[in-house]
């Protein structure tokens, strides 16, 4: 069996113009929308507006609707008497009259004003006739054959349905000719319901069965099923594919047609066709390949673009440009719950997102920003990896084994040893941070992605970076800041901007020190002298004691021969006691200078750390030396 579409069917341009009116107007307004009757004679449209909250509402319910709730202006359109009452209850008129309909009108109303009799060749019932008639004060003569028309007047301006039959605009305009003397006459039937209308009935001539798709209330689909039936005997007409007979393959039955009227969408053809064609034999003719290079295939894992219809607290809704809307949960948006949808995505937006579910519940194709955003995510860390290059992570968790961070919505996980290139003994001051890693792991298994970073890498090439930049500013002779970072017995380790040099025990003060851990602590940060440098075997040896004046300097000044100075006994030897009169700078007592009886050895007379006073016998500068004498003063 063979399916044949004809030509040009379904919706027409001022259809089309009304339905993407009253979608933009549901993203131009936050405010209550209404049609003024069914936007189009077709119920699956009527339903895919009220999903959209685009609500139709009579003539008689306005009392319900408040100033500045929004009135959709059909594409039939109203009488002039309708949109002022419209107007002065201060509701927000969109006229989606079609540009058809409204030239009739100024024609009608133009005409009326210059006293012609008006007369429609139309429908008297059909809005579209009774809005016409609207803008000539409901005087006009309404006829189908040219019945009524015996008593005319002499001037006469005759205008027809846009849905009109040919012949019938023939037949009346044969009896005007005949009933008055002056008419002038506008032939209104739209091309695209005569174009259609020819289609069909070129279709119907050739194929076994029609099928008419479209509103059981709409006239252009109507007179379409009339035209065919002419025809074809087997034409049927039905709203959408459900409709349509299961058991269509007659024996005698080799090929359908199909038609559909001006306010039926290219999806609900499409629908039906596919329905009827089991071995999808139907020929590709203009109009089909239209509707399938507009026609949108929906698949779960799809990335598609959306245009925000409407946004409130729980989701948004776009237009996929599908035969449903796309559906958009804030929780497929943020993960934050404190965030407002409404400041994430606005109306009129165009946003990126996936198909996470062909339908929800309430029909809608179900989005996700977050899915398309976690897939980006993958690509962009699996890309970091190949390249070698950083990413940012939020760290969200703490556990013993590390930490566990998030890059837009992708785990993590920093093993312990890659947080820093020291142990570090607190990881919980990394909680809430931002870190910059690199990934070190990407590996997939069991439809599960394993993602590990380091930050080793990182801080080491930061670290070298930090110290070729110290090395080649130290010099020699020249004092820097330093901090203590550990503590031996031969001297103390110091960082200089990341670089470490050894304080000598020895160049730590100039008194005697029996281990640095005496005077300094790890942490201590202190000034030093760099004593020297090698720069190409990374050495480097510090002084304290450089910065302080060397005590011997003017010693003779300081300890005159002959005066008495306090001091504190330091150390013994066999030949006397060692007392220190400042730091580095010890005098001897020999130990026939200890005290007025002999003695065997110092430690009989003196202790360790005693202070005594002694007299100044002599001072060698140049040798360092200073003689002492306890028993000179003890004489005094
Ligand atoms: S059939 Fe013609 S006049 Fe009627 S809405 Fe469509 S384009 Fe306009």
């Amino acid at each position: 069996m063979n399916i044949y579409l004809a030509d040009k069917a379904g919706f027409c341009f001022g259809v089309k113009r009304a339905v993407q009116e009253a979608l933009k107007v549901k993203i131009k307004y936050d405010k209550r929308i209404f049609t003024l009757g069914p936007l189009i004679h077709n119920n699956d449209v009527v339903e895919h507006l009220k999903k959209n909250d685009i609500y139709p509402i009579e003539l008689d319910e306005l009392y319900t609707l408040k100033a500045e709730d929004v009135i959709i202006i059909r594409s039939h359109g109203v009488p002039l008497s309708t949109k002022i009452i419209l107007e002065e209850k201060g509701l927000i008129v969109v006229d989606a009259t079609c540009p058809f309909v409204s030239n009739i009108q100024h024609i009608v109303k133009k005409h009326y004003e210059l006293s012609y009799t008006i007369i429609i060749v139309g429908d008297r019932l059909h809005p579209e006739v009774i809005g016409i008639n609207g803008w000539c004060g409901d005087n006009a003569i309404i006829t189908k054959d040219g019945t009524g028309l015996e008593n005319i007047g002499s001037r006469v301006c005759v205008v027809a349905q846009t849905t009109e039959k040919q012949v019938n605009w023939e037949k009346v305009l044969s009896v005007i000719i005949k009933n008055c003397k002056e008419f002038i006459g506008f032939n209104t039937i739209c091309k695209a319901t005569s174009e259609r209308q020819i289609c069909a009935r070129e279709l119907s001539k050739k194929v076994d069965m029609m099928v008419v798709i479209g509103g059981k209330n709409s006239s252009n689909t109507t007179k379409l099923y009339e035209i065919c039936s002419e025809n074809c005997k087997n034409t049927i007409h039905v709203e959408n594919s459900n409709e349509i007979p299961n058991e269509l393959i007659y024996d005698n039955i080799k090929s359908i047609g199909v038609t559909a009227g001006a306010s039926t969408p290219d999806w609900i053809i499409k629908e039906a066709i596919l329905k009827m064609d089991d071995e999808k034999n139907f020929e590709i003719n203009e109009q089909l390949e239209f509707m399938k290079n507009n026609d949108t295939q929906i698949a779960v894992g799809q990335v598609i673009k959306g245009e925000v219809i409407s946004v409130n607290e729980k989701e948004a809704f776009l237009n996929i440009g599908y035969k449903v809307d796309g559906i958009l949960p804030k929780n497929e948006v943020t993960k934050d719950e404190n965030e407002n949808l409404n400041d994430l995505i606005k109306p009129g937006e165009e946003v990126e997102v996936k198909v996470i579910k062909r339908r929800s519940d309430d029909g809608y194709v179900v989005l996700s920003k977050i899915e398309l955003q976690r897939e980006k995510a993958y690509d962009e860390i699996n890309k970091s990896k190949e390249n070698n290059s950083t990413i940012n992570i939020k760290i969200r968790d703490v556990s013993n084994a590390g930490l566990v961070g998030s890059y837009k919505g992708v785990r993590v996980f920093i093993p312990a040893s890659h947080v820093e290139l020291y142990h570090s003994s607190n990881l919980q001051e990394y909680l809430g941070k931002e870190l910059t890693v690199n990934i070190i792991e990407y590996s997939e298994y069991n439809n599960k992605t394993r993602i590990v970073a380091s930050r080793r890498e990182l801080l080491k090439s930061e670290k070298n970076k930090a110290e070729e930049i110290t090395w080649a500013a130290l010099e020699k002779d020249t004092t820097v800041q330093g901090e203590v970072k550990r503590l031996t017995d031969f001297g103390a380790f110091v960082e200089i901007n990341g670089v470490d040099g050894l304080l000598h025990v020895s160049e730590i003060s100039w008194g005697r020190i029996n281990k640095p851990g005496d005077v300094l602590k790890v942490g201590d940060v202190i000034k030093v002298s760099i004593l020297d440098i090698d720069k190409e075997k990374k050495k480097l040896s510090l002084s304290m004691k450089k910065l302080i004046e060397n005590p011997w300097n003017n010693i003779d000044l300081k300890y005159p021969v002959g005066n008495i100075v306090m001091g504190k006994v330091v150390r013994f030897a066999n030949f006397g006691a060692f007392v220190e009169l400042e730091p580095g700078v010890d005098g001897l007592v020999h130990i026939s200078q200890i005290c007025n009886v002999r003695i065997n050895k110092p430690e009989n007379a003196l202790k360790i750390g005693e202070v005594v006073k002694a007299k100044i016998l002599d001072v060698d500068k140049e040798q360092k030396k200073i003689g002492l004498s306890i028993r000179e003063v003890d004489e005094v």
